[in-house]
């Protein structure tokens, strides 16, 4: 499997590259996104025979084709059981019908840091590690979270001597449980940096570092944002699973999706191109709402983020959009490369009515504002007895908008645990829902942490001092 860039044949395209390149690079030299050459195909025969198989085994064959030599077989199998061995159930992601409503939750949060990032990312760390183990390499992780990838990404990466992970999260603008699910792992290679100003600021500063590339090359800087190629494949894992627990290949589904950066609808998206009888895609986003609107209209504009009770869905603007804009330009890199230098340029982007018509027939969106998430949250308790995370609850208001057609099973995507943000469930509930027993001491540990202003200078400085000491260090113990 070779993997190209959402802009190859504009300025300064790499080659295609195989998965192993792909997965320590993360963003692609040109500024564009991975994305295999051509998806692969699950005949109705091979999605058959994943029914009855355990998560780990769906996720061995989903995913083998993308891999292509960079792991061994035992290797890759070894790799996938460790990573899922650290989820509370062998379900991974239990799916659960809503009565007889047709709706059901594929929870996604059992990993380790209650969001369905871990899902992803706790493979992703161990192949990271594993590859620069055996390269004799190591890597420089430059994140930014809106709050739940910075826990996982940290979880997925501490104590591992290959990898330093610097993370950047907009300072105040993330949950208390979700701050100090990252700034209270001491691990000497995990660097927790406030910034000064909103999510989307944390990523340009991220994607700046990643365009110096004399920066880029001094630190082997890799990304494990959703931009990460990686983790969309491990997340088509679930759509396969769900599906199948349905009554895939005979039978159609359709998701929704809680929406942010567009990296796990997209993955669904990738589901239905690899053979996956998947009906429709529901795109639910909160207040937030510039996906929704480009939906509705074709056009794409920015708009000011505004804070929510879904904080991972604050987002603007959504980088894994990117490769769904790639099949719209016809797969022309170039074209699109300049499509998204006048978006960044104007703040506005139009796609012609024929994209546009064709991407509707598969894709559905719609939004909720905080109140309606509140009511929400209350009306699922109350008529199925679940307690939803706030971002859960607006895939499920906006999901019983969507349902085309009755007979089709309508899957919501739980993607966070309700004690992940406990203020917005009790507002709407009356009750404080507990954190699982490995983390009751959370609000108790201590904390570590730098500020830093919204400056790119000012961090690649942070980030040189910091190796300066690391590297000595790392050194003297191997
Ligand atoms: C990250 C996240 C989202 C958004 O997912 P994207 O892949 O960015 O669209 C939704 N809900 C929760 C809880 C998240 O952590």
């Amino acid at each position: 499997m070779r993997y190209i860039s959402t802009r190859h044949g504009s300025q300064g395209s790499p080659e295609p590259l195989g998965f192993e390149d792909v997965m320590l690079a993360g963003l692609a030299r040109d500024g564009g996104l991975y994305l295999p050459e051509h998806w692969p195909h699950f005949s109705k025969a091979e999605i058959a025979a994943l029914r009855g198989q355990p998560y780990v085994e769906v996720a061995y064959r989903v995913m083998r084709p993308f891999v292509g030599d960079a792991f061994d077989e035992p290797t890759f199998r070894r790799l996938i059981t460790d990573a899922y061995a650290s989820f509370d159930t062998p379900e991974v992601a239990p799916l659960k019908a809503l009565g007889e409503s047709g709706l059901h939750l594929l929870e996604l949060f059992h990993g380790p840091t209650l969001a369905f990032k871990d899902v992803a990312l706790q493979l992703l760390g161990r192949m990271l590690d594993h590859t620069l183990t055996d390269k004799r390499q190591h890597a420089t992780i430059v994140g930014a979270t809106s709050g739940d990838t910075g826990s996982a990404a940290i979880e997925a990466v501490r104590d591992r001597k290959t990898i330093d992970i610097f993370m950047l999260h907009p300072r105040g603008r993330v949950s208390e449980v979700q701050r100090r699910q990252m700034t209270t792992v001491l691990a000497p290679n995990v660097h927790n940096i406030a910034i000064d100003g909103t999510f989307d600021d944390c990523q340009d500063l991220a994607k700046a570092c990643f365009n110096d590339l004399a920066f880029r090359d001094r630190h082997a800087l890799t990304a494990v944002n959703s931009i990460n190629f990686a983790r969309v494949m491990a997340q088509i894992v679930y759509y396969f699973w769900a599906a199948l627990k349905l009554g895939a290949p005979n039978r159609p589904v359709a998701f929704t999706v809680p929406t942010g950066n567009f990296g796990n609808v997209y993955a669904s998206y990738a589901a239905q191109r690899m053979g996956l009888p998947i009906s429709h895609f529901v795109v639910a986003t909160n207040s937030n709402d510039i996906l929704a609107r480009f939906f509705e209209s074709g056009a794409m504009t920015a708009a000011d983020v505004v804070p929510t009770y879904s904080p991972s869905m604050d987002i603007q603007i959504s980088s894994n959009f990117e490769r769904l804009l790639f099949d719209l330009y016809g797969r022309d890199g170039k074209a699109l490369a300049e499509a998204v230098a006048a978006f960044r340029s104007t703040g506005s982007l139009l796609v012609g009515a024929n994209a546009l018509g064709g991407v509707r027939a598969l894709f559905d969106a719609g939004r909720l504002d905080d109140a309606g998430t509140l009511a929400a949250i209350a009306d699922c308790r109350k008529r199925f007895g679940e307690t939803l995370d706030p971002h859960s609850a607006v895939g499920y208001a906006v999901a019983q908008h969507h349902r085309r057609d009755a007979g089709v099973p309508m899957v919501v995507l739980a993607t966070a645990h309700p004690a992940k943000f406990p203020d917005a469930v009790q507002k709407a509930t009356g009750e404080r829902p507990a954190l699982p027993a490995r983390l009751a001491d959370l609000l108790d540990r201590t904390e570590r942490l730098d500020g830093l202003r919204n400056d790119v200078s000012a961090l690649e400085l942070l980030i040189d001092e910091r190796m300066a000491v690391a590297r000595p260090a790392r050194a003297a113990r191997r």
